[in-house]
């Protein structure tokens, strides 16, 4: 075994393999895989080998789209058979609101590529002979779905690996990770030790212990997973006989069932709700090859309908049950990327779907490792997306919840319960009085909205039974004035001698006056968005930003990575340190000014003001912004005092009708206004001028900022995208997000949020399309539950276009 070398991969399951694979194919040979077994032995040899393009989240379902393709290439450059059979498969929906979800599935895939269709239950039935059409409503047709064989896939990425130079040792297990005082990494082994620059953790079912070796609790836990294979059945035999081909594969959501052929039976597999996890708190390291008890009894209720809508399964038995554990992460994506805090480290771990994304993962961290980039908007992936808070109780709950999910329908207005709530804030209680519906967000509970007694959501595709209560909230804050709470956003501090010219180079924008606050977007060196955020100047106390909450992990990470080692430059995520509160409306102003003793008017207190002052009793900060678009503050106060300024506020807004509002109103605000935010309009692939934050880019300051370059050529190019807002004639349903937007009868752009603005009285929507039609007035239409509705562009805001209201 070598002593040193460049990247040591701990893992030889189909992803650390697909890493190697991909290092290799990129240009670093240096590099080499430590497994303590052989390969395969963790989850990767009893998987069943299904492969399909589906994912909800359309960019990792182009990445499964990418390891799919993935498969012939490596056969060819390893000469290792990877088994794979392209059978096609079908989606199968027994109710109206299964249809209603597959035909979003369907209208994604128009502009990600996938090809898909809709077809009737007899359609289905004519394509995989052993369903009862009686039983279902409808189904699409996916014809990249199959299956392969999991080890010759996993030898397949091993050996061409190993042809383009990288190394593989098996049989070599990693006892300890050690980083060096130089920042190298020593890879202790019962064989003897690696020196190397970069570590990547894809140990799979040890993932969690490999991560603890160098002080990491990952959020990841294996579940007990159980397929049946079935005897040889005549039906089978039959169809082979008639067709030449293979039964295709079916996935049957409602029964929460997949299905595909084995030899001359069938393979069923279920994701039961009685689930059990396998190995809580420590992965057994003499663990191999082994299989777990079945117990039938747990996925009867599945096989049960399985047997109902698959009538030949009621006359063959069961040859062998096969029950294995695998991994899955809170929400079932993978960890992908660099570690915050362990420079070189870096994990490929949480692959619950091993087969459909093991190619994308390893594409995407190797061009991560060499480029700096993943190269791809791999948010859903990236490990960043949980902080300290996903504890490992919290991580069993929602890996239970997520499981016993796998095919359930998620509506957009449903918000899942298990592992809530976690992080509160002080007046969690009072607005819980209020009525609130509660939904989270890195991991704090966030008030939705607020329900009069006995009314709830119903969860729905369509406008559900809060719409009555959000209009009205609208109207509170458009015609009067509201409080929200905001403390879900992620707050920072910036502070030392360099702290000024530090965020001159790492933000685009024009560094503000003391006392003042400027919209602040971030770019990466290819010029592309790696965040928003408002920048306060709070002279002597240093800078304040406040960003996205669900970003605070990721952009720390972008943040420390960039900090200078001499400490001139200090940055702090201040979390739950700071909690938030905004007032706004056309009677903002006299709320505040009755609730504080400093001077709030405009001449004193203009529009991106900000300053320290009491309200009531709290001692806050006060900005002059709001993301309503309205003449607005937001204040920002220590937990202890949040209770106060709330009490404070409510108290001096009765007069003025104060009423309470929440997200979904928020929401509803904002699309008046076009405004966008971070991991909706605004994500690593687009450019500033493309998602119009352009405006905010200071080009022709003097410091040299992070894409500087990228960003002035793509303005004189023109990029490609512009992100645009679209009045929807809608009838009873209004977007959601990755909606199909068709121009001339072609899909060419896509939805990233929406809604209806219930002030403006219109269904809006919000997405990119190619520049070269983004300005036509006619010819647009959205595609909402299968059905294209007309949609014209709304360049100017439905309120508030002259921006009399906000800065008066
Ligand atoms: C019953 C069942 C059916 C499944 N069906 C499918 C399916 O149809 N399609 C699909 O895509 N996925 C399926 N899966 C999931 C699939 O198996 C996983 O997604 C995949 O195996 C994950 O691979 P991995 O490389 O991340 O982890 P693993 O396969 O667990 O590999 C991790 C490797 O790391 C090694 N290792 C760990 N720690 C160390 C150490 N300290 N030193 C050295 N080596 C170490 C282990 O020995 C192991 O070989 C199924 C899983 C099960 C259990």
């Amino acid at each position: 075994m070598k002593s040193h070398a460049k990247v040591v991969i701990i893992g030889g399951g189909v992803v650390g393999c697909s890493v190697l694979f991909h290092l290799a194919r990129h240009g670093w040979t240096d590099v080499v895989l430590l497994e303590r077994d052989e390969l395969t032995s963790g989850s990767t040899w009893h998987a069943a080998g299904g492969m399909h393009t589906i994912n909800g989240d359309p960019n990792v379902a182009k990445l499964q789209k990418y390891t799919i393709n993935l498969y012939k290439e490596i056969e060819e450059l390893s000469g290792q058979a990877t088994g794979v059979h392209l059978t096609g498969g079908v989606l199968l929906a027994a109710t109206e609101a299964r249809l209603d979800w597959l035909r979003g599935v369907v209208a994604k895939g128009r502009y990600l590529g996938i090809e898909l269709e809709e077809i009737s239950p007899n359609e289905a039935a004519e394509l995989m002979p052993l369903l009862d059409p009686k039983q279902f409503v409808g189904a699409v047709r996916n014809k990249e779905d199959g299956h392969l064989d999991p080890s010759g896939v996993t030898h397949a990425y091993a050996k061409a690996a190993r042809k383009l130079g990288a190394e593989v040792e098996r049989f070599t297990k990693v006892e300890d990770i050690v980083r060096r005082p130089d920042g190298l990494w020593r890879v202790i082994t019962n064989k003897g030790e690696v020196v190397a620059e970069h570590v990547v953790n894809a140990g799979g079912l040890w993932a969690r212990e490999v991560g603890r070796m160098v002080g990491l609790e990952l959020p990841v836990l294996a579940m007990e997973h159980m397929y049946l294979i079935t005897e040889d059945m005549p039906e089978v035999a039959a169809w082979n006989a008639k067709t030449g081909t293979e039964i295709i594969h079916a996935v049957d959501f409602d029964g929460e069932l997949y299905l595909r052929q084995e030899r001359g039976g069938m393979l069923m597999g279920t994701y039961e709700k009685a689930n059990k996890p396998w190995s809580e708190y420590q992965t057994p390291w003499n663990f191999g090859h082994e299989l777990l008890e079945p117990d039938i009894d747990r996925i009867a209720p599945s096989l049960e309908v399985g047997f109902r809508h698959f009538p030949a399964f009621q006359n063959t038995g069961i040859k062998q049950i096969i029950n294995g554990p695998f991994t899955f992460a809170p929400d079932g994506n993978p960890l992908v990327g660099p570690v915050r805090g362990l420079p070189g480290f870096w994990v490929a771990c949480g692959v619950m779907a091993g087969f459909s994304q093991g190619g994308g993962v390893g594409l995407a961290l190797s061009n991560w490792m060499i480029e700096g980039d993943p190269g791809a908007d791999i948010w859903a992936m990236d490990v960043a997306r949980y902080g300290d808070w996903a504890t490992m109780a919290y991580t069993n709950a929602k890996v239970r919840e997520n499981y016993s999910r796998r095919f359930s329908i998620r509506f957009p207005n449903e918000e899942l319960p298990a592992g809530r709530p976690l992080k509160t804030t002080p007046v969690y209680d009072l607005l819980s009085a209020k009525g609130a519906q509660w939904g989270v967000a890195y991991g704090l509970e966030v008030p939705l909205w607020y329900a009069p007694e006995g009314v709830k959501d119903e969860f729905s595709w369509r406008r559900s039974s809060d719409f009555t209560q959000v209009a009205k909230e609208v109207a509170t804050v458009r015609d009067g004035v509201g409080l929200s709470e905001i403390s879900s956003f992620a707050k920072y501090k910036v502070t030392g001698e360099r702290a000024a010219a530090w965020l001159d180079r790492m933000l685009a924008c024009k560094l503000p006056k003391p006392g003042r606050m400027t919209l602040a977007p971030m770019l990466k060196q290819d010029g592309r968005l790696i965040g928003d955020f408002t920048l306060a100047n709070l002279g002597e106390d240093g800078w304040f930003l406040a960003g996205s909450g669900i970003a605070e992990q990721y952009h720390m990470r972008w943040f420390e990575k960039h900090l200078p080692d001499d400490g001139s430059v200090r940055i702090e995520a201040l979390g739950a340190k700071l909690t938030g509160l905004s007032i706004a409306g056309p009677k903002a102003r006299d709320v505040l000014a009755k609730a504080t003793r400093s001077d709030v008017s405009n001449a004193a207190f203009s529009f991106m003001a900000i300053g320290r002052m009491d309200i009531g009793m709290a001692p806050c900060l006060v900005g002059r912004v709001s993301y309503t678009g309205d003449l607005g503050y937001e204040i920002w106060v220590a937990p202890e005092y949040q209770r106060a300024a709330y009490q404070a506020l409510m108290a001096a807004g009765e007069e003025f009708g104060i009423g309470l509002f929440g997200s979904r109103a928020l929401n509803a605000l904002r699309l008046d206004k076009n405004y966008g935010s971070w991991g909706r309009e605004y994500r690593p692939i687009y450019g500033p001028l493309e998602a119009g934050l352009d405006r905010f880019v200071a080009y022709g300051k003097d410091a040299d900022f992070i894409g500087k370059a990228a960003a002035l050529a793509e303005r004189r190019q023109g990029g490609k995208l512009r992100l645009r807002a679209f009045i929807v004639d809608a009838d009873d349903a209004d977007v959601i997000g990755d909606e199909p937007i068709w121009f001339d009868g072609a899909v060419r752009g896509w939805v990233t949020s929406g809604g209806y603005a219930h002030h403006s009285k219109k269904s809006v929507a919000v997405g990119y399309v190619p520049k070269e039609i983004a300005d036509e007035s006619d010819g647009f239409e959205i595609e909402l539950l299968g059905k294209r509705h007309a949609a014209r562009i709304q360049a100017v805001p439905l309120f508030d276009a002259n921006f009399e209201r906000m800065r008066a």
